[in-house]
């Protein structure tokens, strides 16, 4: 994690308890071939390397029907990161931008998200393209891509919703 003397000209952090208001469970690893942040990708890109996303095994069945789908949504903890910057600056030139201006990895909550080309899934192992993230990084969660999902017929008056 970086230090808060790593600040570039005219970034401000803020100062923070620990977090302690919710506890995610982390339901796998994804592997991919950047062990360092500087070689990662920006943002995945559905022609990139395969990678895989490695699911705990209490999680294989709920990939049932996953396969239905040419593309995913992924959700991961971008572990390496720090939590604290109000204000960032991506060029390091010192011209700044809000956090949440920004898809960087530095973030109060450091969820990153991918839509992946989903080719196979094996024994719990999904071998994807796309991704942009560190070898090694948290699973959050998985979902089908909301483009390619089936919505349900509109909600008529008196409907719960469900989902
Ligand atoms: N596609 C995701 C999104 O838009 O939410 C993440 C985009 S973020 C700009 C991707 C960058 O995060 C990578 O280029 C790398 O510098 C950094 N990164 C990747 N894995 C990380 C990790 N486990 N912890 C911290 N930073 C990470």
């Amino acid at each position: 994690m970086a230090s808060d003397t790593d600040l570039r000209q005219n970034e401000k952090a803020t100062a923070l308890e620990p977090a302690s208001d919710a506890v995610l469970r982390f339901i796998g690893t994804i592997r991919t071939p950047w062990t360092d942040r500087d070689d990662c990708p920006r943002q995945g890109r559905l022609d990139g390397p395969e990678c895989r996303i490695v699911l705990n095994p209490e999680w294989h069945e709920a990939l049932t029907g996953l396969d239905n789908y040419e593309t995913v949504e992924v959700l991961y903890w971008l572990d390496q990161s720090r939590r604290d910057l109000v204000l960032q600056s991506p060029k390091s030139d010192g011209r700044i931008v809000g956090t949440f201006a920004l898809r960087s990895p530095v973030r109060p909550n450091p969820i990153g998200t991918s839509i992946v080309k989903l080719e196979r899934i094996e024994n719990g192992t999904l071998f994807v393209r796309g991704l942009d993230c560190l070898d090694g990084t948290p699973l959050v969660d998985i979902k089908p891509n909301r483009c390619d999902f089936t919505p349900k017929a509109p909600p008529k008056p008196g409907d719960g919703q469900t989902d």
